[in-house]
């Protein structure tokens, strides 16, 4: 459970809070008992507003999220919703009067901005406000002061709403106050009472908050009781102005986030559209039902229950078949995209981001219970395109990565991701600042280096590597002394300790006593530096084949490259491990041009081919500067054209190369040429990398400068 990053539990409160907030605004108990529907629809479905602002910050708002580009997106995309629904409302605002009170404009453009200019609507302005408010807090000042701030906020909020009957006994308060009520109708928006649960989701999403799960049901059983005994103190004394917000509100909000976030199951993304469209549906339904009460009988209105059933049962079919709707047209709409798109002209990676995560899923369950998956995507997440792979990654709970340099680091900061990242390889000491800065984890490759990185005199967090045998990088494993030193310097935060195997990849035998024996060198520094009273940090040895043949081996990390993304170094599959790994990327480029050749011509730079007899050649338009390789020249590698193999002839250029086609039928140019891949046939990188005595580490990588990158 602790690995998947899907969050069920979330996709699924999404549904409970639509469904709280239809209640809000029927109040089901209410032919029954007022009491119980004011504890129902004006305290416990209160949680449900905060729920999604939540939603939205954990989401949303990172430490790291230092292009603007995801807060654009949201802010665009809820502006367009909000947009909708104003249209959508028009003719129930004319019905209503709307349009004919004084001041129509100013009042227009406060409503717009803040109140929503249907009841429900303050939601979405309140979004967008709050949104961004909480953005440029956290970006700005950090998490504890944008907390700070914000609980200050909401606190002004509290004496406009619930706590309103304390501010009118104190006249400078009364008179603050309407002035404020001059600009809003109440102080639940985007101002006072949105940008406090942005900032916890936020927070939430990037702190690991310890905590069990009877910590937190504990701590949700308490508050909640409590912010029940408030508002009924409130309500029975009429202190109240409106009834949105509570002291306990927020505390409550926390804890009932953090045990939703303990149900990771699968995600079910469509709740999520569903919700939004229920939400802003239901008052529509409510006067849907009230037109159908002439016909159908008074009891579907005059009986509270009855009719918030039926109010929620229309809204809910309205918005799954909406979202059938919307789905299937936006899926036909992208599938157009992807047949005329630009990226697919010439030369195009394209991914399959299923089987990452598949991939992922598969290692994990070979993991031991407390390893973390360190996803390694260095070199352009071996070439597939770093954003793609490391967005991806994080987005299905992947919260540690490893890059190679401090600027792969930096990059996917910028793309904003969230959680660990290791480099591996020599950063320049004087760059400690950025490290900080971008809360980026550096290797310290040797005693030497740790001690230039102290002297900088910024605290950066690293990890220091261990030479067990494979004579890089690393301090020696008997240098005990050394790396208790490391330990002790006043600038570095050992976060982990590890070593590499150089040569997991075999099973002979005596390959296999060389890498115990760098496991055991590895085990012994630990157990040196455990007698000498060094509080051990995370520890982390093997990468993909250290994995695959000595799962056994039980430590915080597994950094995992090249099985990420769904294949192995080599054609042989021989490891103690067998997985069911699927690749992640397809390397594809189109026909361009078509021609005959007669017996004896030859293509090519260098004259390196001669047909043997009259033939076809195709053009494909790829060479090794997209990173195809130039050894694969002359028949060493082909490509799959209509579901069969074409030989490469003559040399590979520079952007392109000739294959023969003259036994393949009906090839005509934009056919699409699959180099690595499946059609029909599969040529598989470990294959193709093979054929130019490589691995497909190598072939992989090559692949991340000029191809544009498309997700199938
Ligand atoms: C690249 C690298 C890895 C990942 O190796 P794979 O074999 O691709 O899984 C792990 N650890 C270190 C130190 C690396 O440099």
């Amino acid at each position: 459970m602790k690995k998947s990053g899907n969050y069920s539990g979330i996709d699924c409160f999404r549904l409970i809070a639509a469904l709280l907030i239809v209640a809000i605004h029927t109040s089901p108990l209410l032919s029954f008992n007022e009491t119980a529907d004011f504890i129902l629809t004006r305290v416990i479905a209160r949680v449900a507003v905060p729920f999604f602002f939540m939603t939205s910050g954990f989401f949303l708002i990172s430490r790291y999220s230092c292009n603007d580009e995801k807060l654009k997106v949201f802010i665009k995309k809820t502006a367009m919703i909000y947009g909708i629904a104003i249209f959508i409302y028009i003719p129930i605002n004319i019905y209503k009067g709307y349009f004919s009170m004084d001041n129509l404009l100013p009042n227009i453009i406060k409503d717009i901005v803040f109140d929503g200019t249907f009841y429900h609507l303050w939601y979405l302005p309140a979004s967008i406000i709050g949104a961004a408010f909480a953005w440029y807090m956290v970006k700005h000042l950090g998490y504890k002061k944008a907390l700070i701030v914000s609980i200050v906020l909401y606190i002004v909020g509290l004496f406009g709403d619930s706590y309103f009957g304390i501010t009118e006994q104190i006249n400078v308060l009364k008179q603050f106050y309407s002035l404020i009520f001059q600009v809003f109708d109440y102080t639940r928006n985007g101002i006072f009472f949105a940008p406090i649960f942005f900032v916890l989701g936020g927070m939430i999403a990037d702190t690991n908050f310890k905590g069990s799960i009877q910590i937190n049901g504990i701590g949700f059983s308490i508050t909640f009781v409590l912010m029940i005994a408030e508002a009924i103190a409130l309500h029975t004394f009429k202190v109240q102005r409106h009834d949105s917000m509570y002291i306990f509100l927020p505390v409550c909000m926390f804890f009932l986030f953090q045990l939703l976030l303990y149900w990771k199951k699968r995600r079910f993304v469509l709740i999520r559209m569903a919700a939004l469209i229920i939400y802003i549906i239901h008052p529509m339904m409510i006067v849907i039902v009230h037109f159908l009460a002439k016909f159908l009988g008074d009891i579907i209105v005059e009986n509270s229950l009855v009719n918030y059933f039926i109010v929620s049962l229309l809204s809910v079919v309205f918005s799954i078949i909406a979202t059938i709707f919307i789905n299937t047209f936006t899926a036909s709409r992208t599938s157009i995209k992807k047949k005329w798109c630009s990226e697919t002209e010439r030369a195009w990676i394209e991914l399959n981001l299923n089987n990452l995560a598949h991939n992922v899923n598969v290692l994990q369950e070979v993991m031991p219970e407390k390893s973390t998956l360190m996803a390694v995507v260095k070199t352009q997440a071996y070439g597939h395109g770093a954003f793609q792979i490391a967005t991806c990654l994080n987005q299905i709970g992947v919260k540690a990565f490893a890059v190679a340099t401090i600027d792969e680091g930096i990059q996917l900061r910028t793309y904003g991701i969230c959680g660990e990242i290791l480099i591996l390889g020599y950063t320049n000491p004087n760059r400690a600042k950025e490290l900080k800065k971008y809360d980026l984890m550096q290797t310290l490759i040797d005693f030497k280096y740790a001690k230039a990185l102290n002297r900088q005199g910024i605290a950066v967090k690293a990890h220091i590597k261990i030479d067990t045998g494979m004579n890089r990088l690393g301090v020696s494993f008997d240098n005990i002394n050394e790396v208790k030193t490391i330990f002790s310097m006043k600038y570095i935060k050992v976060c982990g300790i590890y070593t590499h195997l150089c040569c997991a990849d075999s099973l002979l035998p005596q390959e296999v006593e060389f890498t115990k024996n760098q496991i055991d060198n590895f085990y012994y520094l630990i157990d040196k530096l455990k007698e000498r009273g060094v509080q051990i940090p995370k520890v982390h040895i093997q990468s993909s084949y250290g994995l695959l043949n000595y799962p056994e081996l039980v430590c915080d990390y597994v950094r995992i490259g090249i099985a990420l993304y769904g294949v192995l170094s080599k054609t042989d599959k021989n490891t103690k491990v067998k997985l069911d790994l699927r690749p992640v990327l397809s390397l594809k480029a189109r026909v361009v041009l078509i021609r005959s050749v007669s017996k004896q011509d030859t293509v090519g730079y260098g004259r390196s081919f001669q047909a043997k007899h009259d033939s076809v050649i195709a053009i494909v338009s790829i060479g090794y500067g997209d990173g195809f390789p130039r050894d694969l020249s002359n028949q060493k590698g082909g490509v799959l054209i209509r579901g069969q193999y074409a030989p490469i002839v003559g040399k590979v250029c520079m952007d392109q190369l000739a294959v023969d086609i003259t036994e393949i039928e009906d090839v005509s140019v934009g056919n699409v040429a699959t180099l690595i891949g499946f059609d029909m046939l599969d040529i598989s990188a470990p294959n193709v990398a093979e054929h130019f005595n490589s691995i497909s580490n190598e072939l992989l990588c090559r692949m991340g400068s000029r191809l544009p990158i498309t997700i199938r």
